[in-house]
């Protein structure tokens, strides 16, 4: 392992040392504050250059550029994590080096792009380098749970009439072959965002001794509805434009099969069938999608419940869209005679184009610090920080730089969350790049 490594792996290590598990009661918590102060030490030419605010815990830098009149970039990592139950082969908060790895909760999502993200400004304040235009830095403490933290920040800035160029998040990663099928390193970069909807399906009846039941009692009303829901065919299928480059960026690595997916247009209907049935990640990509994640019965084992339900999470794609999606669940819940409670109805988000200055730029940045890793637009099926940003930004990047493997890949919100500490350099030259250039 080489010094600057080591020394980075340093400075990562007292970040993922320092537990901040997010707070759904208090987001103002005094650990989100002594962890700020910790960025601080860490980082203190950045902090020197630059100006700053909290947003009960949620942090944002300014960091004024050469040209004024330009509009700012924004990078932005957040500073929560999930918590880390379960048997971690390495205490999830001890930062522990083994196998060349960094272990810890937070080491990928997203700690490690948080810290990157600072090295490089840091490394270059401390060069005296001033970014052409303003540079803002955005830490939510929040962005595992409601995200408010970076509706504040967001709203700040509309207030302010602070209109964004672009901004990068974090977000899909290098992977070899992620889709399964691709022979290659792959940059996977998230142009946008499915939206997120809880959901909650509620069957009543007049209740009663389970001893003379009724037929279609609510669980199972409850259950054949989610047996047709998962069925498939509930929600649209489409190739959306994004997909469809992702997959024809694809096709030169897939062999034979890369003569459908090189022109995903030409043979939309077989892969609309066909995607699906690969694995539930590929058709994610086609459709809006429905998972039961809750249930409640009655209180007794020999009780019909009067009231029964299930809460169902969805994230809806963009052509079908957040009330499109909500409709079609409805439709069908009301044919086993099932209310529907939207219980949080998340927002919509727009997709970023890839061939925008702000895709283009992280292309640059690819070639230049990873060569050989080929960049390739997709959209995101998990949530980030991003979707407030909709209002005060046009492009909006979700790329993290670090290579992982599928262990590591499944550590997230998982067990066993560990970096590569060679892959710590890189991402400091990918951000690097990316200030140097805006
Ligand atoms: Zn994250």
């Amino acid at each position: 392992m080489d010094e600057r490594n080591q020394a980075y792996a340093d400075k990562l290590s007292r970040m993922i040392r320092l537990e901040t598990v997010s707070d759904y009661g208090q987001p103002e918590n005094e650990k989100f504050s002594a962890f700020q102060r910790l960025l601080e030490e860490l980082f203190p030419h950045l902090f020197a250059a630059c100006s700053k605010r909290d947003f009960r815990g949620s942090l944002l830098l300014h960091w004024p550029g050469r040209d004024k009149d330009a509009e700012p970039v924004l990078f932005l990592n957040h500073m929560d994590v999930v918590e880390a139950g379960g048997d971690w082969s390495h205490p999830p908060f001890a930062a522990e080096r083994a196998e060349d790895k960094l272990w810890g909760r937070g080491a990928l999502d997203d700690k490690g792009g948080l810290w990157a993200m600072l090295q490089a400004g840091d490394e270059l304040a401390g060069e005296d380098f001033i970014p052409s235009r303003d540079i803002y830095f955005m830490s939510s403490c929040t962005e595992e749970t409601s995200g408010c933290g970076a509706e504040a920040i967001a709203a700040w800035f509309e207030e302010n009439g602070i209109r964004l160029a672009m901004s990068f998040d974090e977000g899909g990663m290098i992977m070899y072959d992620p889709i399964g099928g691709a022979e290659g390193d792959f940059a996977m970069i998230g142009v946008g965002e499915k939206g997120c909807a809880d959901l909650r399906f509620v069957a009543r009846s007049a209740g009663g001794h389970a001893s003379t039941p009724d037929r279609d009692t609510p669980l199972v009303r409850l259950g054949k509805f989610m047996a047709a829901a998962d069925k498939g065919g509930l929600f649209d299928r489409e190739l959306s434009d994004t997909t469809c480059e992702m997959l024809r960026r694809f096709a030169p690595y897939m062999g034979k099969v890369g003569i459908v997916t090189g022109r995903p247009r030409l043979f939309a209907p077989v892969l609309k069938q066909v995607l699906p049935r690969l694995s539930g990640a590929a058709g994610a990509l086609l459709q809006t999608t429905l998972a039961f994640t809750m249930a409640r019965g009655s209180g007794g084992y020999n009780v019909l419940p009067e009231e029964a339900w299930v809460v169902g999470n969805m994230r809806y794609s963009h052509h079908q869209g957040r009330d499109g999606s909500i409709r079609a669940a409805s439709e069908l819940a009301r044919r086993y005679d099932i209310e529907v409670e939207v219980l949080d109805g998340g927002c919509e988000s727009r997709l970023t184009d890839y061939n925008s200055p702000a895709f283009r730029l992280t292309e640059r940045a690819v070639a230049a610090v990873f060569p050989g890793v080929k960049p390739v637009p997709y959209v995101m099926t998990g949530a980030s920080d991003s979707r407030f940003l909709d209002r005060v930004c046009d492009q909006c990047i979700r790329f993290l730089p670090f290579k992982i493997d599928r262990q590591q890949l499944a550590s997230i919100h998982g067990l066993d969350e560990n970096v590569d500490m060679d892959s710590l350099s890189p991402a400091v030259d990918y951000y690097k790049f990316l200030m140097r250039e805006v």
